[in-house]
């Protein structure tokens, strides 16, 4: 792995910029601004340039650290970076608006990551384990290795990775390192329920009721095991909420006794069809997500298709019909 390359980065006085998936998420976020606080400790200044803005839910990561999301700016900025870090992202398309800023830049892109399947990236060093359950996991293991000392802020931001790729350290992706990272974190000066009350309990009450929502779309096809729920077009904007409030409801499909898979279909602003899958046991969404473009985890992934949500659905549910139908169970 990378570690003393992606470290070699890492100058003072040059410009570094981080960056992640469109619609970053608490792991995406959360490395960034662990990183961010890590190289500050090591006297390097980096930024943050995002393809899409910070969600509400995340914009405590940012408190402390005024001026340092450039996501408004990122094209500019990214074209003064002396090198990249691209952050919890297999491929450049997962990059959005930005792809072709940051495949056209000439510098190092170095990726940190966890993600499952083979991506396309430019050249620079990687750092990719998908047997990480998050991407900051990574990031505590790259500052053990470099010899860079974990701040309170630093882990603030890694433990809210960990919290969020995990389910609370709920998932199957939960392993011993994980946990050791995550002791090492709370060690450092993690307050765990200020994260709870900052990352899950500082809801718009609008998420409660676009949850309410969309689980009475909930369909389920026991004999296969197969569940599914859509976000009613237009209820994000009813709700005043964003993407990002959506974030755990595909759980609520996936909780159902029996249930194999499941997945949970919403309208994109673009006009495309986002597609979130999650799976128990054997059964590999990843395989199913790339097979239409997506990509993602073993038991979590996700794909953007063209079309009405009509005719998405069709297309998914008779994918995954067949998929679960060729698995065999054993959870
Ligand atoms: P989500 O359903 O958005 O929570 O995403 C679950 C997992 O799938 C995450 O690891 C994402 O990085 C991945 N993923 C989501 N959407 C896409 C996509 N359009 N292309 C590739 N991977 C995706
Ligand atoms: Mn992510
Ligand atoms: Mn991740």
């Amino acid at each position: 792995m990378a570690i003393p390359e992606i470290a070699q980065l890492f100058v003072p006085g040059k410009r570094i910029c981080l960056t992640t998936h469109v619609n970053p998420d608490g792991d995406g976020l959360g490395s960034e601004v662990g990183l961010v606080h890590l190289l500050r400790g090591i006297g390097v200044d980096a930024i943050i340039t995002n393809p899409t803005s910070t969600p509400d839910r995340f914009a405590f990561l940012f408190s402390d650290l005024p001026g340092v999301d450039r996501s408004a700016q990122a094209v500019k900025e990214l074209r003064r970076a002396d090198a990249i870090v691209v952050l919890d992202i297999a491929d450049l398309s997962r990059l959005g608006i930005l792809s072709s800023t940051v495949k056209d830049c000439g510098v190092p892109v170095a990726c940190i990551d966890h993600h499952v399947g083979p991506g396309v990236l430019p050249d620079g060093p990687r750092f990719v384990d998908p047997t990480a359950a998050a991407t900051g996991e990574l990031i505590v293991m790259l500052a053990r290795e470099a010899g860079w000392p974990m701040t309170a802020p630093a882990a603030r931001a890694l433990y809210v990775a960990l919290v969020t790729d995990t389910g609370g350290f709920r998932f199957s992706n939960t392993r011993p390192r994980t946990l050791r990272a995550a002791a090492d974190l709370v060690e450092a000066g993690v307050d765990t329920e200020q994260v709870y009350l900052d990352v899950y309990a500082n809801a718009p009450v609008g998420r409660p009721r676009l949850l309410a929502d969309v689980l009475q779309t909930l369909v389920i096809e026991e004999d296969r095991g197969l569940a599914w729920v859509t976000v009613p077009p237009g209820a994000l904007e009813r709700h005043g909420v964003d993407p990002d409030d959506l974030d755990g409801i595909v759980e609520h499909a996936r909780s159902v006794r029996g249930v194999r898979m499941a997945m949970l279909f919403r309208e994109m602003s673009g006009g495309r069809i986002k597609v979130s899958l999650r799976s128990v046991g054997n059964v590999d969404v990843a395989a199913l997500a790339r097979q239409f473009g997506g990509g993602g985890h073993t038991k979590a992934a996700g794909v953007a298709l063209p079309g009405s949500l009509a005719s998405v659905q069709t297309l998914m549910l008779d994918a995954a019909r067949s998929a679960l139908g060729a698995a065999t169970f054993s959870a």
